[in-house]
């Protein structure tokens, strides 16, 4: 099953959602867009704060 995560689930005014097959591919995504796009480098305690929001992608 594919998994997605929304910044906006985290409070981010940012409609980008990042899809994955599996929790640490998405995780490494999310990473990556924080960065890129956020500028924020994500450490464990953000990384865990993400995992909670992660959900079933819907197909
Ligand atoms: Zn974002």
């Amino acid at each position: 099953m594919a998994l997605e995560f929304r910044c906006q689930d985290v409070g981010v005014a940012c409609k980008d959602v990042a899809k994955a097959e599996t929790a640490e591919e998405l995780v490494a995504a999310v990473a990556a867009h924080a960065k890129a796009k956020h500028g924020v480098e994500l450490n464990q305690t953000l990384i865990d704060y993400a995992v909670t929001k992660v959900r079933p992608g819907r197909g």
